[in-house]
């Protein structure tokens, strides 16, 4: 072994490698940024963007500032004024402590920050590149800080190249801005991207930053949430299980105001809605729980986005018992049927005196058969479905027949109807379903099992980009305008890809600067829930950005899964042989677009082997 080797790192390479722990994209800046200025108690902080934050983060606060000789150090690694001996990690009650963040950007960008205390009559601007300090001047401005990081990881190629597309990397800087500002309602945020004003969040009560944020829905849904014990105060609000929607997303969960993840306690509040949530539904929360620093160490992670609780079975238990309180207080504790919940949607004309509804039942129904043999023949009677019915059980069993999945907003133009085909009159009809989940159909001498949520993804996902591919999508348009709220930057979001989800059938206006009006969605969807599609688009904003087949692809897949007939929705015969129908015409019948199989096949002889 050769002597002499090791050396210590120059301090602009410590450095960089110190940056990729607290660096890793534009947003970490971002959230380093915010939460030194939240330190500095500002109550007015400006967030400006430009390219997704690759060229420019700017953030403007009017806090305690740095004096000039604090400015030099300020970048230094382990420079910070807020510990002084390894006791205060345990009491440290501000965002940063760790003192590297500065260091950290600086190392791997062009930084420029302008400064001044309100005991300074003059601040001072300090110009790094690469974490080398290039000049320190006295500079004219009022008391707080500015600080501006341009061109981030200008000297990592590598790191550069690794940046996810700009859509993704705003949608972080979203992320961060958003933490920041529902942990301080009380400071004023505002957020520029390119120019444009997203936010401008002013000065408020929890619920009044919840409604400017998210909107007046989720606003009017807030349920309060409070318990306060010796260890922990917990404060905030839970949402309505009624609107709780099919993404995970807006859960929040801060610890003396510092946004922190936890999956533990997440499930805590998600025990505390059982039962009263549809399957795969996420209620929204905003929970603030206070806590004495020294009961938790949140140093265990260089972002410091995770935290560990010394008894966190207790914070579980007390968190979970004070949700449980609020849904039970509030009246929604009621477990609800979900199995029963789809047959209880009335027909859109259901004025009180039920119509008996016809059904189109060919008794011949075979779908295995060939178009020629389909146009021979066709069979279609029409028998009516029901007597009238003689009690609401069964008048709901008529709805849910008539009405399995269209809205009443909705006039649906018709989809190139299927021709249920038939063959031999030997051949009747034997399609059931199973417990609202499958689809039992035999065919000659085999029994068919399919699982009509994935059948029906796979068929509408087919259909979809088909007609994508031939530019024959067509848009069903609502009767009555859907209106939709969103945040601002979903907002400008989908006013950046309007024109592109258009030639996908998507048509709709803005009547407010959150608040778009649906006139129409594509015909393969399912208008009724036209809301969660646009709630999924925005959700996973980078499934619109890539090469265009893959964008037709991903959007295909979400309309379908988001369209298709769910396991515990009634089925009518009719609906039922189309499906089947629709599906064996696939190519790949069998392959479900979630990697799932659709059907499974058991053949006559099978069934006699069981009895042997
Ligand atoms: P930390 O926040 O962990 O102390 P940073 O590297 O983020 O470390 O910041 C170093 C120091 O610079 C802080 O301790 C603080 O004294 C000062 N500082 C940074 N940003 C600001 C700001 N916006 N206003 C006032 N002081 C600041
Ligand atoms: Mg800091």
């Amino acid at each position: 072994m050769s002597l002499g080797i090791i050396r210590l790192l120059p301090d602009h390479i410590a450095n960089q490698i110190a940056a990729g722990e607290v660096v890793q994209r534009p947003a970490s800046v971002v959230k380093e940024l915010l939460e030194n200025s939240v330190d500095a108690q500002a109550d007015h902080i400006s967030l400006l963007i430009e390219d997704a934050g690759k060229s420019l983060i700017k953030v403007i606060d009017n806090g305690c500032g740095i004096s000039d000789t604090d400015l030099r150090l300020a970048f230094e690694r382990h420079a910070t004024s807020k510990i002084l001996n390894a006791e205060d990690l345990f009491r440290i009650q501000t965002m940063g402590f760790r003192g590297e963040a500065l260091a950290s950007i600086a190392a791997v960008s062009h930084v420029e920050c302008i400064s001044k205390t309100a005991d300074d009559a003059i601040g001072s601007k300090i110009v790094l590149e690469g974490g080398k300090v290039r000049s320190q001047t006295p500079e004219a401005c009022t008391t707080g800080t500015i600080i501006s990081v341009k061109n981030l990881f200008f000297n990592i190629p590598a790191r550069r190249s690794f940046l996810k597309s700009d859509t993704v990397e705003l949608r972080h800087i979203y992320e961060e801005f958003l933490r920041i500002a529902l942990a301080h309602p009380s400071r004023r945020l505002r957020l520029l991207n390119n120019g444009h004003e997203i936010y401008n969040l002013l000065p408020g009560n929890l619920k009044q930053r919840i409604l400017s944020i998210f909107g007046n829905k989720v606003g009017e849904n807030l349920l309060p949430i409070q318990e306060h014990t010796s260890i922990i105060r917990i404060n905030g609000y839970l949402t309505r299980p009624e609107i709780s929607k099919k993404i995970k997303g807006d859960q929040y969960f801060f610890i003396n105001k510092r946004f922190i993840k936890n999956r533990y306690l997440q499930h805590g509040i998600m025990a505390a809605y059982e039962g009263l949530l549809p399957t795969d539904s996420f209620p929204a929360f905003f929970i603030n729980l206070e806590i004495d620093p020294s009961e938790i160490d949140v140093n265990i992670h260089p972002t410091k986005t995770e935290v560990k609780f010394k008894d966190d079975r207790a914070i579980y238990q007390l968190l979970k018992s004070a949700a449980r309180k609020t849904l039970g207080i509030n009246a929604v504790a009621q477990p609800i049927d979900f199995e029963q919940e789809n047959s209880f949607q009335l027909p859109s004309d259901f004025n009180g005196t039920p119509k008996i509804p016809t059904i189109e039942v060919d008794p011949e129904y075979n779908p295995f058969k060939s178009q020629s043999e389909q146009s021979r023949k066709n069979t279609t009677v029409h028998v009516p479905a029901f007597n009238i019915p003689k009690n609401w059980e069964e008048l709901y069993q008529i709805a849910a027949l008539t009405h399995p999945k269209n809205h009443q907003h909705v006039e649906t133009p018709s989809i190139p109807d299927l021709q249920v085909e038939s063959s031999s009159l030997a051949d009747t009809v034997e399609i059931f379903q199973l417990f609202r989940k499958f689809i039992l159909y035999k065919k000659e001498n085999q029994v068919f099992i399919i699982h009509q949520q994935y059948a029906h993804e796979r068929v509408l996902y087919e259909n979809m980009l088909k007609s994508i591919r031939n530019k024959t999508i067509l848009s069903q348009q609502m009767l009555i305008p859907l209106k939709l709220e969103f945040t601002a930057h979903e907002a400008e979001f989908l006013q950046n890809c309007r024109s592109l989800l258009s030639e996908f059938g998507f048509d709709y206006e803005w009547i407010g600067k959150k608040v778009i009006a649906v006139y129409g969605v594509p015909i393969y969807s399912d208008a009724s829930n036209a809301e969660e599609i646009f709630r999924k688009l925005c959700e996973e904003q980078s499934d619109l950005t890539g090469p265009e087949e893959i964008i037709q692809d991903n959007l295909c897949r979400k309309i379908a899964i988001s369209s298709s007939y769910k396991v515990g929705q009634s089925l009518t015969q009719e609906i039922m042989a189309k499906l089947v129908s629709e599906l064996f015409k696939l190519e790949n019948p069998a392959a479900g677009i979630r990697k799932r199989k659709t059907f499974v096949q058991i053949q006559s002889s099978d069934i006699d082997h069981w009895f042997n």
